[in-house]
């Protein structure tokens, strides 16, 4: 069977910034979970940082493969510099899906750890850009197939070849 990695707030559990939770009541996320496959998985607190903590963008819209160059930073919006912290919970979640077998994440779209389509601009003014967050740039460059809690229907068709695929080879 195949397990998916899920940013932790998506389940229900108050991980956010803000002390809240992005909760999705998905049908497919649902049976994931009863399913026994799902990984929860919060880069940010993994990384060292407290709920609540003020929100952070990466600076200039770099996208998170820029923060992970080092030519970009993430800073948060009372001017703490958190780029060790978002790094480190990058490795936490690649670390995760490496010992687990991992191919599939549903990560909370916008987030600078976790967004997979765009991010906030860096400037706190709530315009997003296109881009990707911290994590995602590193399961993404680990092959990991990263979609939002929009596309989970995609992320079911993955799960579906990939376990056909598995089947075809005779493999458990
Ligand atoms: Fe959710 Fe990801 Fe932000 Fe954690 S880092 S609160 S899992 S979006």
């Amino acid at each position: 069977m195949q397990f998916i990695l899920v940013s932790a707030c998506l389940l229900g559990e108050a991980v956010r910034y803000n002390g809240g939770d992005n909760r999705c009541d998905h049908a497919l996320l649902k049976r994931w979970v009863d399913e026994g496959r799902v990984v929860p998985v919060c880069p940010e607190v993994a990384g060292g940082l407290s709920t609540p903590r003020p929100p952070a963008e990466i600076t200039r819209g770099g996208g998170g493969r820029a923060v992970v160059d080092g030519e970009a930073r993430v800073v948060a919006v009372d001017g703490r510099d958190v780029t060790e912290q978002f790094i480190r919970g990058a490795e936490r979640a690649l670390a995760h899906a490496r010992e687990m077998g991992i191919r599939v994440a549903v990560l909370k779209e916008g987030s600078p750890s976790c967004g997979s389509g765009a991010i906030y601009d860096g400037n706190f003014s709530g315009t997003k850009v296109a881009g990707v967050g911290v994590t995602t740039a590193c399961l993404a460059q680990a092959g990991v197939c990263v979609f939002s809690e929009h596309q989970l229907a995609d992320a079911a068709r993955m799960l579906e070849q990939l376990e056909r695929g598995v089947g075809e080879k005779g493999e458990p």
